[in-house]
């Protein structure tokens, strides 16, 4: 959610600042903008949609060479999308520019402040009254200013300030949302993310929580909130730049689709040793997870789904009921949790706000925190007990695929792990599911061998309005994420439905033609499928069914169409029955003339509530 990019160097930074933020671009936003330190004073640009909008106005205006700059694109969340209040926020004496990602809580108390300090302020947001209270505590030194301002903020901030006074230097501040600094060749470099910085150099930190740096050209000093300083050091990351390009797909989302394979291996294989699931650095014993009462799976959007379809995994493999909750409901609705409850928060990104706020809810009931996360050093795996990685790479698209499966897959080797461990599980039955996991890359790829086959009925279809996906159990789950998918990305209005309860209300907005999609994997399901089917169907409705190869003909005597998929043990096969849906939606949206990497008002990692 929302972009920061900064220069400082011996060259031009608009270049760096504009390609920076096309690299961030995937993280969604609305509007985007630049501030750069020039002779005259701070020279801002700011334009109201695309990035392309003022990559255009740029080019127009013929600026001056700047050695110093920030830019960023917002995601607003206080006042509308408008010139008026895209970032960068500039003081009212124009000697500060700030660009903000996060929510300062306390931001009316302190305008009220500042505008009775005689403070004029031009737009409505949050950041603002950031840039105005630096300037109200200028005192000839950028750097302890901002201290003292950052000390009277509440909410969550990363910020990149310059003033005109104090030039030739980023102050860099991070507080619950994402920063990073990149260490150049004679410049250097703030960021958001990693692949904005790695076109010029893969050593980079990691700002932790409330620190403040000061980067110059030549240097990079690291404070606290109270100006102490402190002492860090590089990681060199293991990324190239292409890891954030599309390498001749289309778009992104395909190019994440087709990784599957490849991450699903590099998330799974490392950790299966002499036929057994081995976890690193997940040493609770053995009489922790015996006296265990309850897992709560809690996180957000898609990694919601994979607690959902955890759930049904984990419930059968160990005994341990396992309850699965909305990250941004869970945090402030007391949750039963205690010492004998393992809270496992997933997310992507790993500094998805509310997933972070429920793993702090959970830590107050002393409850051991699993996080999944795809980012190393993310403030939830800087804040678990344990973290597990998923290997997706970077994920650039905004709806996730790869990510998605790489969770799933640890959730199955965590299920096995813990069924092993409470001897719910003989040593073949334990063989014979470790088998399928690691057959799951391959089952896949042939998936992808009919992608002419859904390509077509996308074809059929992309010019509805509304789908329903139908499944039970574990592909009730999958069904959940196949809806949110097309949603995400062709804007379908698509509703998720466990097949048996359509019946109880929904059915009525079924009529002719309506496109139903019904996942259909579960053995011991099939005839109560069949039913459902054909309860939809008696009413008009178009159905696509996704089945294994075993049940073709059972299911497509009832269904219009059928998408076959390999089997694997019904409890893995929400891994394989995702695949076609990913490809259904990207379909859809592709003919659909969406803007598939970036969909209409959404962020990659969600940092604000
Ligand atoms: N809250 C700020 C605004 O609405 C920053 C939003 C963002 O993170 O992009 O302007």
């Amino acid at each position: 959610m929302c972009g920061i990019i900064g220069y400082v160097g011996s060259n031009d930074s608009v270049p760096f600042l504009l390609q920076g933020l096309q690299k961030l671009e995937y993280r969604g936003y609305d509007s985007a903008g630049v501030a750069i330190c020039t002779d005259n004073g701070l020279n801002v640009i700011k334009k109201k949609g695309r990035l392309e909008n003022l990559v255009q106005e740029i080019e127009c205006l013929n600026l001056p060479k700047s050695n110093l700059g920030i830019g960023h694109t917002r995601w607003a969340t206080h006042g509308s999308p408008g010139d008026e209040n895209s970032h960068p926020q500039l003081s009212d004496s124009k000697n500060i520019a700030v660009v903000h990602n996060g929510i300062i809580e306390n931001y009316i108390v302190l305008k009220e402040f500042l505008i009775k300090k005689g403070k004029k302020f031009t737009s409505d947001t949050d950041t603002e009254v950031i840039a105005q209270l630096i300037d109200y505590m200028y005192n000839g030194n950028i750097f302890s200013s901002v201290i003292n301002a950052v000390n009277k903020l509440e909410g969550s901030f990363a910020l990149g300030i310059i003033c005109r006074s104090d030039p030739g230097k980023i102050i860099a501040v991070k507080k619950d949302s994402p920063l990073i600094i990149g260490c150049g060749e004679n410049e250097n470099y703030i960021a958001s993310d990693i692949p904005a910085v790695l076109s010029k150099t893969n050593r980079v930190y990691r700002l932790k929580e409330c620190e403040i740096a000061v980067i110059t050209q030549e240097s990079i000093k690291l404070y606290d909130f109270e100006g102490s300083g402190l002492d860090f050091s590089f990681e060199t990351v293991d990324l190239d730049s292409s890891c954030a390009e599309k390498n001749g797909y289309e778009h992104f989302m395909l190019k994440e689709i087709m990784e599957q394979p490849d991450v699903i291996k590099k998330t799974v294989f490392p950790r299966i040793k002499e036929n057994q699931v081995v976890f690193e650095n997940f040493d609770l014993p053995k009489e922790y997870f015996e006296k265990l009462k309850k897992i709560y799976i809690v996180a957000c959007g898609s990694a919601y789904h994979v607690g959902c379809s955890g759930k049904y995994v984990i419930e059968k493999l160990t005994g341990i009921p396992v309850e699965v909750d909305l990250a941004s409901e869970f945090r402030y609705r007391s949750p039963i949790v205690d010492n004998n409850t393992l809270v496992i928060t997933i997310s992507q990104s790993g500094e998805t706000a509310d997933t972070l706020a429920a793993l702090r809810e959970a830590k107050k009931y002393n409850a051991k925190v699993l996080s999944i996360v795809n980012v190393a050093g993310s403030p939830i795996a800087n804040e678990s007990d344990y973290v597990f990685y998923t290997q997706a790479g970077p994920e650039i698209a905004v709806a996730t695929t790869k990510a998605y499966s790489a969770q799933l897959c640890l959730i199955y080797l965590l299920a096995l792990y813990l069924s092993k461990i409470l001897a719910k599980i003989d040593e073949q039955g334990y063989i014979n599911y470790l088998s399928d996991i690691i057959l799951i890359p391959e089952k896949i790829k042939e998936i992808f061998e009919g992608i002419k086959n859904i390509r077509s009925l996308a074809q059929d279809f992309f010019r509805i309005s509304d789908a329903f996906f139908i499944g039970r159990n574990l592909d009730y789950a999958a069904c959940m994420e196949g809806s949110l998918k097309l949603k995400e990305i062709s804007y379908v209005h698509s509703e998720s439905y466990a097949a048996g309860e359509l019946k109880h209300g929904t059915i009525s907005l079924i009529e002719d033609n309506t496109l139903v999609i019904a996942v259909a994997t579960q053995s011991s399901l099939i005839d109560k499928i069949v039913s459902n089917i054909r309860e939809v169907k008696a009413r008009g409705a178009k159905v696509i069914a996704i089945t294994t190869h075993a049940n073709f003909y059972k299911i497509s005597e009832v269904s219009d169409h059928v998408i076959p998929i390999p089997k694997l043990s019904d409890i893995f096969m929400a891994s394989l029955s995702v695949i076609p849906l990913q490809l259904f939606s990207y379909c859809l949206a592709l003919l659909r003339e969406c803007d598939i990497d970036k969909p209409r008002n959404l962020a990659k990692s969600v940092t604000v509530e």
